[in-house]
Parts: structure tokens; sequence; C-alpha cells
């Protein structure tokens, strides 16, 4: 191995931060800033070069999964408990499959993760 080889190999092991490209209007793809090869999300290190990745940035855009937090207000009966979506009034009943059923329109039904004060 020649001095160049492994200088670059002792630079890879310094974290590079990943190159992130709008691949559509929801979806972001990520590469490597060494050898612009695709890497998938989270990904340490490089498979293509054996860079070590940093998401430093991207996390600081994103909380965890991959997700942001959003928070909403809204007013239950005073006797509501989280996971009771009869007395959710942002519950609404399902007319397809599930007819007859609440359905949750934040997806939590059985895990239901409203925070009453
Ligand atoms: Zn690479």
């Amino acid at each position: 191995m020649q001095n160049n080889d492994i200088r670059a190999q002792l630079i890879k092991q310094f974290p590079a931060e990943v190159v992130e490209t709008r691949a559509s209007i929801n979806e972001m793809c990520y590469s490597c800033p060494t050898c612009n090869r695709m890497v998938s999300k989270g990904m340490d290190q490089c498979g293509g070069c054996g860079q070590i990745l940093s998401w430093k940035n991207i996390n600081s855009q994103e909380g965890a999964g991959g997700k942001r937090k959003a928070e909403l207000h809204f007013e239950v009966p005073s006797d509501f408990v989280p996971g009771d979506c009869r007395k959710c009034p942002i519950s609404y009943i399902d007319s397809g499959t599930n007819s007859g059923m609440y359905e949750c329109p934040l997806r939590m039904r059985g895990s239901c993760e409203l925070i009453v004060e």
C-alpha cells in the first residue's frame, strides 16, 4: 500500500457529513461525500469506500426515525382517557371495511399517545 492510500484510508476514519439530495417531493436520498455512492439512511460507514459517515446536520433537522414532531391542541370531554376513541373528538367512524369502528386520523388506535392535561 502506498503512502497516499494509507493517508486516504486514515482520512476516511473521520466522519464526513453525508450529501443530501432530494429524489422527489417527499423522498430524500443520501450519498457518500467521498465516492458519491448512494448510502441508506442511518448507515455509519460507506459500503463502497469505507468512509465513516456523519448524519449530524440531517439528524438535527429531523427527530428519531426520520420524523419531526408536530403538536396539536384540542379539547376533549372531562372524562376522556387516552385510548377511548368513542369520546375522542378527532376520531371518526370508518364507513369502509371496518364499518362501525372508530378510526383514529393519527393512526394511533390501540396505541393512543394523546397527552391529557
Ligand atoms: Zn464512499
